[in-house]
């Protein structure tokens, strides 16, 4: 765990649909190590996973699969209506994550990459994040940029859409977090000098650190 800390690290997020995984991705190719969160958290509540016995146990089979997976969806919609739900399941997993973030870390410092990259979907939402990242990298785009993206590749509707941008940070509160900024609001041919620029500057303040 200290370890992992001591590491050069970004947090990178972005709202729903803004493109962390495709931006954190282009880091990766160069050599930066991923540690995706979102990932964690599925693995954690996928059949057999570490916080399925705790949700069981808290919240009903209703709340499962027939796999005995997270039944995500229906979840969704009942911490959407009743926040303590929500916090009840944010506490069965944010420790859970913690320590497999941790973990994650360590084994990538381990294998020597230039600097670990968390993508942390909500990372201005969630008290710790700052201070646990050397800095923080926002990929910003338009909410109507989000909204289509979302939208062609989802196939959700832009109600649903719209309702799930509501309850996240605002554009202006992410931007405001923001060491770093990558704009992808364009065509994606634009994000490969931003990536490349950013990405010799965290390269050479990782040997610094
Ligand atoms: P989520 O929070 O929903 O997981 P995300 O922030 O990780 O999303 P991506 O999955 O990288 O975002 O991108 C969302 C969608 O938009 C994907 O289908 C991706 O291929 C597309 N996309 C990302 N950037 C661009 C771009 N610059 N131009 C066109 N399409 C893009």
């Amino acid at each position: 765990m200290e370890q992992g800390k001591r590491r050069f690290s970004i947090g990178l997020t972005g709202g729903i649909g803004s493109g962390k995984t495709t931006v954190a991705d282009m880091f990766a190719e160069r050599g930066a190590a991923l540690i995706d969160t979102d990932l964690i958290a599925h693995q954690l509540t996928a059949p057999g996973g570490r916080a399925i016995p705790d949700i069981h146990a808290q919240f009903g089979a209703a709340f499962l699969t027939a796999e005995g997976a997270l039944d995500r969806g229906r979840m969704r919609q009942h911490v959407f209506s009743d926040p303590q739900a929500k916090s009840r399941l944010e506490s069965i997993l944010h420790p859970l994550i913690r320590i497999e973030t941790e973990r994650a870390a360590d084994a990538a410092s381990a294998k020597q990459a230039a600097y670990l990259i968390f993508v942390v979907p909500l990372l201005v939402e969630s008290a710790g994040w700052k201070q646990r990242v050397s800095r923080v990298l926002v990929v910003d785009c338009s909410e109507d940029t989000q909204v289509r993206r979302v939208i062609s590749r989802n196939g959700l509707p832009e109600t649903q859409v719209r309702a799930i941008m509501a309850a996240q940070a605002t554009r202006a509160q992410r931007l405001a977090a923001a060491d770093d900024v990558i704009d992808n609001d364009g065509d994606s041919s634009a994000l490969a000098p931003q990536v490349d620029r950013l990405h010799a500057i965290y390269s050479k303040l990782a040997t610094q650190q």
